[in-house]
């Protein structure tokens, strides 16, 4: 049987690339190819670009309340499809079910959020700035704006920018991950049947060539990236280079550090889903463990515990724990860190290398994997894993939690377990990383705050949604005025 070919969505048409590279779309836990996807080319891009640009100046002149009526039908339509969307998501990317409906939930808050524009876009007036003349500043769209997405998050991490784009008076072309084309194609079919103006919303499948021919085309006006570190930085750079606005979020290392006075018992199912959630495969994942003085051992006890019961699987499953990760090339990348975990003189304690689900013999599992005494430089303790794997560094006080926070030159999240407020405050107080838990495991910020780190985990001044959104997405013009 002949896989589906994923097609690109140029001027409200589904049309095919004119690329001849195509790539695989795989279901993680059986193995199983699902599609095909070609990777797009500059002469794709192209197209979507003259498309947007002749959608915007309508689109730009349409009063913001009537672009916010397009969300709230799009709204609708996602909840009436909601559940296919994350079925959609669990196949192509491997999470388990409840974790898709978690992120298709988050998508739609983004799309309630951005309905709020007329408020949030507001400008600002001043009467008198000197004897009568006045002042006043509007923000107005830029024109065509493109979003860059990793695989982890392919239904929600798109809608942390497009909606916001589109409602302030931009047009938009979005280029979903190669890895997981499927959960936005399934997307763009809800958006084509709401009618949008033709070329207002755009998809170009593909990589490398489909971001580059993005960066290169001076008819964009600015960019959102979310991915890794050194993509982010190459986006970060060809964006300044060739005038672009730019938002680039990067990979993470995220800390989280359990305090004596921590209750275990309470936080352990946010601890493994902190670490196991997703697979390890959240840029909001916790990767190092920190038990603070003589938490430590029983903190390893129940921890790991508590993760040997958990059940791996399909993500389809609805009794599943945990899912496979998206590829066996970067199941080949988790293990080969646990190799290096071994090399470098951790001790391992749970070994997920070799991990059979019965019923998925072929899956991309890793199982549950734990090391304890990993010293601070190690690979393990540095570079970002992104796959079930705990480095566990066992630190005297608060003051070397924040240290080996502050040295890990990413800055996306750090957690704190305590029971103490005035801990949990200097914690918060002096930790680097722009999004911190306070006995929560996974800092998410939902639509109305920002989203975004510091350090090497981001590049840009502007966070995912927020109301500084409608900000990225307009410029403010001032027109001072007076009459003679
Ligand atoms: P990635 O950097 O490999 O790919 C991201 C996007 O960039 C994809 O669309 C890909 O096609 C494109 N791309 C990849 N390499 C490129 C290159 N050399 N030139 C041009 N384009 C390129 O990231 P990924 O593996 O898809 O996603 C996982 C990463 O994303 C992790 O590092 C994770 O921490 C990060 N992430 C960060 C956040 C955040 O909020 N900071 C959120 C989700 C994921």
């Amino acid at each position: 049987m002949s896989l589906p070919l994923i097609q690109n969505y140029i001027d409200g048409e589904w049309v095919e690339s004119t690329s001849t590279t195509f790539g695989d779309v795989w279901n993680p836990a059986t193995a199983e190819k699902i599609a095909r996807v070609a990777y797009g080319t500059t002469e794709d891009v192209e197209r979507a670009v003259k498309a947007a640009q002749d959608a915007y100046w309508d689109w730009r002149t349409t009063p913001p309340l009537s672009r916010a009526r397009y969300l709230f039908r799009l709204k609708e339509a996602f909840e009436e499809n909601f559940e296919d969307i994350a079925a959609v998501l669990t196949t192509e990317q491997g999470k388990c079910i409840d974790e898709a409906r978690g992120e298709v939930r988050r998508m739609i808050e983004n799309v309630e959020h951005a309905t709020g524009v007329t408020t949030l876009m507001c400008g600002y007036t001043l009467e008198d700035i000197a004897t009568d003349i006045d002042c006043y500043g509007h923000p107005q769209p830029l024109g065509v704006f493109a979003g860059i997405a990793p695989y982890n998050f392919p239904a929600m991490v798109p809608w942390w920018f497009l909606p916001y784009a589109l409602v302030t008076g931009n047009t938009y072309i979005l280029k979903p991950s190669e890895q997981v084309p499927m959960t936005q194609t399934r997307v763009f079919e809800i958006i084509d049947e709401i009618g949008f103006p033709e070329g207002v919303v755009n998809m170009v499948h593909g990589s490398r060539d489909v971001v580059n021919g993005l960066l290169d085309n001076p008819d964009i006006a600015g960019v959102s990236f979310v991915g890794s570190t050194p993509t982010a930085k190459y986006i970060y750079r060809r964006c300044g280079e060739t005038g672009k606005r730019v938002q680039a979020l990067g990979g993470a290392k995220n800390i989280v550090a359990v305090m004596p006075d921590a209750n275990i018992d309470a936080a352990m199912p946010s601890l493994i889903t902190s670490f196991f959630g997703c697979s390890g495969q959240r840029c909001l994942s916790g990767a190092v463990l920190v038990p603070v003085g003589d938490v430590a051992d029983e903190l390893i006890e129940k921890f790991t515990a508590a993760a040997k019961i958990m059940k791996i699987g399909s993500g389809l499953d609805e009794s599943t724990g945990m899912g496979p990760v998206v590829s066996a090339a970067h199941r080949e990348r988790v293990l080969g860190y646990i190799e290096k975990g071994l090399e470098e003189g951790a001790d391992l304690v749970m070994d997920g290398r070799n991990f059979a689900v019965a019923e998925y013999p072929n899956g991309f599992f890793v199982g549950p994997t734990l090391f304890d005494n990993v010293k601070p430089d190690m690979t393990i303790c540095r570079e970002e894993i992104f796959g079930p794997v705990v480095s566990v560094v066992r630190a005297r006080d608060l003051d070397e939690v924040v240290d080996l926070i502050n040295t890990r030159g990413f800055g996306n999240a750090a957690c704190i377990y305590t029971n103490n407020g005035a801990t949990a405050r200097e914690f918060k107080y002096r930790v680097l990383p722009s999004m911190v838990g306070i006995n929560i495991g996974i800092a998410a910020p939902m639509s109305f705050f920002p989203f975004g780190g510091a350090g090497n985990s981001m590049f840009g001044d502007i966070k995912a949604h927020g109301q500084e959104i409608f900000k990225f997405f307009t410029d403010t013009k001032v027109v001072i005025q007076r009459w003679l």
